[in-house]
């Protein structure tokens, strides 16, 4: 095991990752910049580094900083979290060259699941279904686009390959939208991502975004857990998520993490991640892309199974061998996590940073949550404005939302606006009591007419 682990991050996830280090009688060094020092991860951990001002660009992904804060620290390990470096190959490169542990998989994992094209053409050799779509980039310059475009069949997503928290996308309806949407996605990918490279694949209409969990370890076994289901977004990205999905009967499970098996084990993985899918009405179910790191929603998959997956990570990433299969897996009951923003749910999700007043967190049987905010923190306006989770269990679904409205409505926070008034609609909504949720769930049924 390590003996002094550095987590290169800050907010709830750093929170989260110093709380498995110390369980795991593992020495912790908390990096921050500026702006951050009076955050939460930085009180939690047994020592801090500053590493840079407040953009994320001249601290938290300040590669010579961090490496330096590990080497002064004596850290013999490296978590990044997710976002800033966690899934940068370079970053996993220099880490290694220090004679540093990266805790995530090998740097070519990284590589061949960061690029969605590439991802993609391994897949389909793997045996594992994709969208259908282009075989690799798509430009307006190619004089076979509409015909390629014509025959995946409208209505398509323009994707960027680099993609992620759903920037670069296009939804195009019809042929004569086609080339502006390219011409766009690839103008906001090369903004975004420093690559232009853009694909089509169709669009499938509302569907399911189902997600699979699997641990890996050094000596090619792998796992997967039951899915968690996170189909209610915004603009792309997830707001709710939850495991098991009310839609995934026991045979597609079954059937669909072992496609997540075989996508993890094409790339040799080690340590946590996740492989992505749509499902369309019917159970078809296609990938969409792995993420090489640990994910924001990770807790349903705790609570449900009884695994913590940041100490799975670490010990993994030390070598330690997986002491169980897929099927010693129980589902202990239903769990659901909202994601709790600091934005404006009624203005178009707009950043709403600033000084938290009062906050008094929720609590209770079930209960969890995952935060780093305190009465009298200020928000900076740098960086990604998830504040918290609330992770409600129940014995089953029912319970499980009656238990994540009953601490929506004890939270108490003030001083900005959050995401919390929203989760509630959507707690009390008949359609999602149903369990009839797809990704258009928020513009069809709470933002309708908006
Ligand atoms: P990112 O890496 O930016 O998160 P993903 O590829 O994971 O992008 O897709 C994010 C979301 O975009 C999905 O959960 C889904 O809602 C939507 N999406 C992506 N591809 C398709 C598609 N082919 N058809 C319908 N929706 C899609």
């Amino acid at each position: 095991m390590f003996k002094k682990i550095l987590v290169a991050n800050r907010g709830e996830i750093a929170c989260r990752v110093i709380k498995a280090c110390k369980e795991l009688g593992v020495k912790v060094v908390a990096i921050h910049s500026e702006i951050d020092k009076d955050c939460a991860h930085v009180r939690l951990a047994d020592e801090s580094i500053c590493v840079g001002p407040g953009p994320a660009s001249e601290s938290y992904l300040n590669i010579p900083s961090i490496i330096s804060a590990a080497e002064i620290s004596g850290a013999d390990a490296i978590h990044p979290g997710y976002g800033f470096l966690a899934e940068n190959t370079y970053f996993a490169e220099v880490c290694e060259s220090c004679g540093i542990k990266f805790i995530g998989p090998s740097k070519e994992a990284i590589d061949k699941m960061g690029d969605k094209i590439a991802a993609r053409e391994l897949m389909m050799k793997a045996g594992v279904p994709v969208v259908p779509g282009s075989d690799g980039p798509v430009s307006i310059d190619d004089p076979n686009i509409f015909k390629l475009a014509k025959k995946i069949g409208y209505p398509l997503i323009v994707k960027a390959s680099a993609g992620g928290g759903g920037k670069g996308m296009r939804v195009v309806a019809t042929e004569e939208a086609l080339e502006n949407a390219i011409a766009m996605a690839q103008t906001e990918a090369k903004a975004a991502f420093g690559d232009e490279s853009v694909y089509i694949e169709k669009y499938i209409e509302e569907p399911r975004h189902i997600e699979f969990q699997i641990l890996g370890d050094s000596k090619g076994k792998v796992v997967y857990l039951p899915e968690r289901d996170c189909s209610i977004q915004r603009r792309h990205q997830k707001l709710v998520e939850e495991s098991p999905s009310p839609f995934i009967s026991a045979h597609l499970r079954r059937k669909m993490g072992r496609a997540a098996r075989h996508a993890a084990e094409a790339v040799k993985y080690v340590t946590v991640g996740t492989v992505e899918f749509l499902v369309d009405k019917s159970g078809h179910y296609y990938f969409m892309e792995m993420n090489t790191r640990i994910q924001v929603e990770h807790p349903v998959t705790e609570v449900i199974t009884g695994i913590d997956l940041v100490k799975e990570q670490i010990r993994l990433a030390a070598g330690e061998r997986l002491t169980f299969d897929s099927g010693d897996v129980k589902i202990l009951g239903h769990a659901i996590e909202c994601r709790i923003n600091a934005e404006d749910p009624d203005r178009d999700f707009i950043p709403s940073p600033g000084k938290v007043t009062q906050f008094i967190p929720p609590g209770g049987p079930g209960i969890r949550v995952e935060t780093h905010v305190y009465p009298g923190y200020t928000i900076p306006s740098f960086y990604d404005s998830l504040i918290g989770k609330i992770i409600a269990m129940g014995s089953n679904r029912a319970e499980a939302i009656a238990r994540m409205l009953r601490a929506l409505d004890e939270m108490v926070i003030e001083g900005i606006k959050t995401t919390a008034p929203l989760h509630k609609k959507i707690m009390q909504h008949d359609y999602y009591h149903k369990g009839d949720v797809y990704t258009d769930f928020l513009p069809k049924h709470i933002f309708r007419g908006r």
